[in-house]
């Protein structure tokens, strides 16, 4: 797409970012938790990326990239596959700029997050059951329509975008000893791990995915992009592969990431009712992963840690059971915590 296509995103085009996303995406509050605080016995700080436009930091990189199309990518519009946050991010973003968005979206996505996207004014297509099938219909796209494919979280302007957190999270609490990342894909680790540690090299970045379906903790161990399969999990913001031909995120985290936890769906569930309970956030599954590492007893850090709220697109209704203890069905399991 752009020229920054082909090179890896630094501090100073994280910072860039910053300058290009400023008036789409929400500068976030950074809070202190109180009761993680407590139980950690050190600083546990919220980076509440729920209060973004679109309820998610996805904002942040598609507002990037959306910023370096040239005029006449514009003029064609643009397309992703994505698990919802970042189609909802794309067709704000465009929306924006007055452009024409098409998101495809597996029939696994829930409905809460397709309606989303189309009252943003997104044209959206369901493909298949999986990632690679919404992928394939983007491919087509971008030859029989000319889009451009602006992808969930391999690329250099997403990252970017994404990293713009970290410059706050230094900015507001410069003695942090580590950041806890909610982990997919890898573009939101992957541009947080850039500029945190190009301000402070010895910080600890330390990301999380959920046992069903870790892909990046997979490619890790292989030392190569591994297909996963993709399972129903609380954390569904979290499912898909890390794509075959990573060009981007793969070798970021292995350069970068310092650890990656997994976590069964019962901690998810209760870090999202810790959360619904104790701070009064609603947020997803997704979101949820750092203070549920830290209740399972899965994390350790001397200092304060600051953990990323990634986003609140949940249903209504799996919430509401969540926030009263009641148990939840995922795909053919019930999960309670
Ligand atoms: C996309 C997403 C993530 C993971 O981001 P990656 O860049 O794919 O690692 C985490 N939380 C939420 C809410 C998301 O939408």
């Amino acid at each position: 797409m752009s020229e920054s296509d082909h090179r890896m995103p630094d501090l100073a085009e994280i910072q860039r970012a910053a300058q290009a996303v400023a008036g789409t995406a929400e500068r976030t509050p950074y809070v202190i938790s109180p009761s993680l605080t407590a139980l950690a016995g050190r600083e546990i700080g919220l980076k509440l990326e729920i209060r973004q436009p679109v309820g998610a930091f996805k904002i942040r990189g598609a507002a990037n990239a959306v910023s370096r199309l040239s005029p006449e990518q514009a003029s064609r519009g643009v397309g992703c596959c994505s698990t919802g946050n970042h189609g909802r991010a794309l067709a704000y973003a465009a929306a924006k700029r007055g452009i024409r968005a098409i998101v495809c979206l597996s029939s696994l996505v829930p409905q809460n997050k397709v309606r989303a996207i189309e009252e943003l004014g997104a044209e959206v297509r369901r493909i298949g059951k999986s990632q690679d099938d919404a992928q394939a219909e983007i491919d087509r796209l971008v030859i029989s329509d000319g889009i451009t494919d602006i992808p969930p979280f391999d690329h250099p302007d997403i990252i970017a975008g994404q990293g713009t957190i970290a410059l706050e999270l230094l900015e507001d609490r410069p003695d942090l000893d580590a950041i806890v990342v909610p982990l997919s894909g890898g573009g939101l680790i992957s541009g947080i791990a850039i500029a945190a540690k190009a301000m402070k090299p010895a910080i600890k970045i330390i990301g999380v995915s959920m046992e069903r379906g870790a892909a990046m903790q997979a490619s890790l161990a292989a030392g190569r992009p591994m297909e996963v399969t993709e399972l129903p999990t609380l954390a569904d913001s979290l499912g898909g592969g890390i794509g075959l031909h990573n060009r981007w995120t793969f070798d970021i985290c292995r350069r970068l990431v310092d650890e990656v936890i997994l976590l069964n769906e019962a901690e998810i569930y209760r870090g999202m009712r810790h959360l619904a309970t104790e701070e009064g956030l609603m947020v997803e599954g997704a979101a949820a992963v750092g203070p549920a590492a830290l209740l399972a007893g899965k994390l350790k850090a001397p200092g304060p840690m600051a953990m990323i709220i990634s986003g609140q697109n949940i249903d209504q209704q799996q919430f509401e059971l969540i926030a009263a203890g009641k148990p939840v069905q995922i795909g053919d399991m019930m999960v309670e915590g």
